[in-house]
């Protein structure tokens, strides 16, 4: 709070709430439909429930997709949730690249695009914002921020404390480390931007009705056993329609129930204070203090100042009671306080709750947006209305999908209770690249994760599967209850190892522990072993299971039972929704122990199911587990295990086989994640410890070594790729995996035929440093000093001692990317500032002809 306070200091005690003048364009203005029509015995394509920020931009963007028969229910007046009490700040900077994108959709809609065309202002205020650091490491991530921004033209500038005094004269600079001053962010008005976007939406043919409490959704279930949305009720009647979409805010969960559907947000208070008038305050920027926890929003020539407390109040009240009137008098009453408590939805891990809920089709959620639901809307509306109207968002919307979450969990009350306290109380904490959350952890474990824990596996969380990051020499390291960091008097952890780890491993250069150095060169060198287990697998089967297959994948994965085929799923644009590898199973008998039982619910099994025809069924296995050995020695070893001939005759690369492992039946595949021979492992549940045991055991005398997924990443990154939704296969150097050259229709076929002929506007490069410099992802791509592209991903390469990292290039001109354009520049990478010469490949330096997976080494 020190900056904050010495700006702060110029205000009197006297407070005030927000002027409620905000309200009356939507308030005094009635332009939709009143209540007492009866106009709900109609149909829709879409209900949006919800006035707020994201029902708004939704509705907005789907007139703008063409649907206009479309229709907005809001059980009071528009902004009459907590979109009334926002801050409304638009900061264009965030640690992701996706993010980075939404922010600027935002921007540009309410800054540009929607006063175009409605003639309307939406009250946007470019008054700049202005980041504060308190340490060195604070202004690191702000320079990680600023070489991003370059990437995207975002114009952003890293300032010395005297720097800062001059643009900011109020500000006490006394402590201050440096900031990240960004020119073009600033403030948006929520009143200004609800009504302007629901009027652009009324103009092309959308319906608003305020004043019409949602009551109901009611849910059909098809002739294929599928749940779908039939209607949504209301207090005046009923609306038939295929699809709904949750924009309730804090309400979302109790709009879910309707429908049987989790929605796993919950409600915190949020609080802020508004300043009496500040002389010199007016035109200055917008203030974030990360390390104080605290933002300053100018508001005309007051401040409103808010900020995370690691002990927030939990808001249980969900009656309808909270509405901006009534709010508004507890603010009143609260006066005396000097400080607003609204409540805002917060989530696991701090990212909205987005896409088609998994338990009923045309369900769609665009709820939990963590405070940043303003900035994030007109992003969010856009890829929702996509998402609606083609069955797929057109960004990497992967972190924001509901189906992130296994479905064990959305329902868990400790599990959401725990994550969003935590996500809430590190809000403004450096995101750092190896961080890993301590609330509510060992929600889902494996059959080897006890065994692995005694032999010091420091264990990362991925969607709720504990899985192994990599192993402390200094022995057990294991993650306890959670203990809310000490707030509501729960008593704090004491000597806890895993989060001291943890502590050790938060910065931007080479963490301090290198013991993955030894697990990636074991790999490499003698053998190592890897729990993969969090890996998902299921079973396609049916009679049209072929037909399926050949629809689905872009490899012709019609071969020999025995084979194992690596092959893309994409969507109908050509982008990967999953790269996978597929293996022909040989008809087996009914309670075979290696085939398909339990159903679950995962990214690629809902894609799959989306898609394929009545007669074939997904099933995600979690009976089986898969154990890796990828190494140079796995094929001695192992052949002492397996009953099997390991050469290269009798077991080539790509196949797999049912083998006797001491004494237990597993299914053995002749794959690789890394690049090297290596088998893995499919065993079943009670199988598994004593097929590990056997093969540690036998691998005593090749140096064997457990190795984590730091490994796996540091290892792969060798082999090279990166892959996402947006990106098509032709793009990732990955034409080999499409059957293009045959007949045979696949899904996105028409969209990668196309790119063909059209010619490639971006595609993958892999680029080396040699300066010994760490680097994680988010780096700006130069080419010839021009930027075309930004580092996806980064990872250091203990075999050659230098630094790899994948990004996708564009043309500044709009041209093909040839691989001339690639080979005939200079390529420099810019990492917190400052530029490295890199080399750029257009495939992978190591082993580039994969004879290593193959047996070929020397
Ligand atoms: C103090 C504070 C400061 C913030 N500052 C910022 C900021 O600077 N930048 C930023 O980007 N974000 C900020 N946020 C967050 C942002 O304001 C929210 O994320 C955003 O407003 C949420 O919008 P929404 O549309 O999801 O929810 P809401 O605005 O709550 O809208 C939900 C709507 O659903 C309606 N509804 C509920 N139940 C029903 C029903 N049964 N039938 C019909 N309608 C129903 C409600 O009446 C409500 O109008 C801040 C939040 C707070 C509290």
């Amino acid at each position: 709070f020190i900056h904050a306070s010495a700006v702060l200091k110029l205000a009197t005690a006297q407070l005030c709430v927000r002027p409620h003048h905000m309200l009356c364009q939507s308030a005094s203005k009635q332009p939709y439909l009143s209540t007492s029509c009866s106009v709900y015995e109609h149909s829709a394509d879409v209900v949006v429930i919800g006035g707020g920020s994201l029902g708004c931009q939704t509705l907005y963007h789907l007139c703008k997709l063409g649907m206009t028969n479309v229709v907005l229910l809001e059980r009071d007046r528009l902004t009459a949730g907590t979109t009334w009490h926002t801050a409304g700040l638009l900061w264009q900077l965030r640690p992701s690249d996706t993010e980075v994108e939404l922010l600027a959709h935002t921007r540009n809609v309410i800054s540009s695009e929607l006063e175009e065309e409605t003639d309307l202002e939406t009250g946007w205020i470019q008054n700049g914002g202005l980041f504060i650091a308190s340490n060195k490491q604070r202004l690191d991530e702000y320079k990680r921020l600023m070489s991003l921004g370059k990437a995207y033209g975002i114009e952003s500038y890293v300032l010395s404390p005297a720097e800062t005094k001059d643009l900011y004269p109020l500000m006490n600079v006394k402590d201050l480390y440096g900031t990240l001053y960004v020119p073009k962010d600033g403030t948006m008005d929520p009143a200004g931007t609800c009504t302007t976007l629901s009027r652009a939406a009324t103009a092309r043919g959308a319906t608003v009705i305020e004043n019409c409490p949602v009551t109901g959704i009611q849910v059909k279930v098809d002739d294929l056993g599928v749940k779908r949305v039939k209607e949504v009720e209301t207090a005046h009647g009923t609306i038939q329609t295929p699809c709904v979409v949750n924009c309730a805010g804090v309400w979302a969960t109790k709009l879910g129930e309707m429908a049987g559907v989790n929605v796993p947000l919950i409600a915190m208070h949020h609080a802020y204070v508004v300043t009496e008038r500040i002389e010199g305050i007016q035109n200055m920027p917008n203030v974030r203090d990360h390390d104080a926890s605290v933002y300053l929003r100018l508001q005309g020539d007051a401040l409103s100042v808010g900020g995370y407390e690691h002990n927030p109040i939990f808001w249980n009240d969900f009656s309808c009671c909270f509405v901006f009137s009534k709010h508004s008098m507890v603010c009143v009453f609260l006066l005396s306080l000097l400080v607003c408590f609204p409540p805002e939805s917060f989530t696991a891990d701090h990212k909205p709750l987005m896409g088609e809920a998994p338990e009923v089709r045309g369900f769609f959620l665009g709820c939990g947006f963590n405070s940043a639901g303003m900035m994030l809307g007109g992003g969010c509306g856009k890829e929702l209305a996509h998402w609606i109207n083609h069955g797929r968002p057109e960004k990497d919307m992967c972190g924001y999908d509901i189906r992130r979450f296994h479905h064990s969990l959305t329902n868990n009350n400790r599990w959401i209770r725990e994550r969003s306290h935590e996500s809430y109380a590190k809000n403004y904490s450096v995101v750092f690249p190896f961080d890993e959350p301590l609330a509510s952890r060992n929600m889902r474990t494996d059959p080897f994760h006890q065994v692995l824990q005694e032999q010091g596996c420091v264990f990362q969380e991925r969607h709720g599967w504990e899985r192994p990051g990599w192993f402390n020499r200094g022995g057990p390291a294991p993650v306890l209850d959670y203990d809310y960091y000490g707030a509501y008097d729960v008593p704090k952890n004491t000597d806890y190892k895993y989060s001291e780890i943890l502590g050790k491993e938060y910065t931007f250069d080479f963490p301090p522990h290198h013991d993955i150095r030894d697990e990636c060169l074991s790999c490499r060198n003698a053998v190592a072993v890897f729990d993969m287990s969090y890996f998902g697998k299921f079973y396609l089967t049916g009679p049209d299971a072929k037909k399926a297959a050949d629809w689905l994948f872009t490899a012709d994965v019609n071969k020999a039972p025995g084979s194992t085929v690596y092959t893309c799923m994409l969507n109908k644009r050509g982008g990967v929704e999953s790269d996978l590898t597929v293996s022909r199973l040989e008809p087996s008998p009914a309670h075979h122990p290696l085939t398909p039982e339990s159903n679950g619910k995962r990214h690629t099994c809902p894609h799959t199911l989306s898609h394929t025809h009545t007669h074939t069924h997904t099933s995600t296995h979690t009976q089986m587990m898969r154990l890796c050995d990828l190494c140079v020695d796995s094929r001695e070893l192992l052949q002492e295990v397996l009953n099997s001939d390991l050469s290269n005759d009798a077991f080539p690369f790509s196949t797999h086989k049912i083998v006797n492992a001491a004494g237990h039946k597993v299914r053995a595949m002749r794959l690789s994640f890394v690049g090297e021979m290596g088998w893995e492992l499919h065993i079943p549940k009670e199988s598994c410890l004593p097929v590990y045991h056997a093969v540690m055991a036998a691998g005593a005398k090749y140096g064997i070594c457990n190795a984590g997924y730091r490994a796996i990443d540091s290892l792969s990154i060798e082999k090279g790729m990166d892959l996402r939704p947006d990106d098509t296969p032709l793009e990732a150097g990955l034409a080999f995996t499409c059957k293009m050259k045959t007949s045979i229709p696949f899904l996105g076929r028409q969209a990668l035929e196309a790119q063909k002929a059209e010619g490639l506007r971006r595609r993958i490069v892999c680029f080396t440093v040699d300066e010994k410099v760490p680097m994680f992802g988010l780096e700006a791509i130069f080419r010839n000093g021009v930027p075309v592209g930004h580092l996806r991903r980064s990872e250091f390469r203990f075999a050659i001692d230098k630094t790899i990292g994948y990004g996708y290039i564009r043309n500044p001109d709009g041209g093909v990317v040839s691989p001339d354009f690639v080979r005939s520049r200079e390529f420099t990478l810019e990492r917190m500032g400052v530029t490295y010469k890199a080399t750029a490949h257009l495939k992978s330096p190591f082993d580039p002809e994969n004879k290593h997976v193959k047996g070929i080494y020397g």
